[in-house]
């Protein structure tokens, strides 16, 4: 309601502006995914904002084990069509997804 959650129209992501939050937790009920959490002690709601604006993002930074990457939607819809096809076809199938 106060307009704190919007679409970053350039990056695509939802970006949220934490001082115009009032902590109604409309966002979580509506979030059919459970991706925004409730942080009570500061009374926001939290979510990822893909670390907009940094060149890697702070969870990737900190995983040593390299599980995560950052990527576009495209290459990850990409990277998970190719996941499901190698398993049916086998691991010859190429990649040539871009960073
Ligand atoms: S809790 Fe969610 S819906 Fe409510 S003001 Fe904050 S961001 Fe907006
Ligand atoms: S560190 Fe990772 S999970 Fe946290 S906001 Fe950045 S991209 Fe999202």
């Amino acid at each position: 309601m106060p307009g704190a959650r919007y679409k970053d129209l350039e990056s695509g992501w939802t970006i949220t502006n934490y001082k115009k939050c009032v902590g109604c937790w409309m966002c979580i009920t509506s979030c059919p995914f459970g991706a925004i959490e409730r942080v009570s002690d500061g009374h926001f709601a939290s979510k990822c904002d893909g670390c907009v604006g940094e060149d890697v993002p702070k969870c990737v930074e900190a995983c040593k084990k390299g599980a995560l990457k950052k990527m576009g939607i495209k290459n990850y819809s990409y990277e998970r069509r190719l996941m499901v096809a190698k398993k049916i076809y086998g691991p010859y199938i190429k990649s040539n997804t871009k960073e």
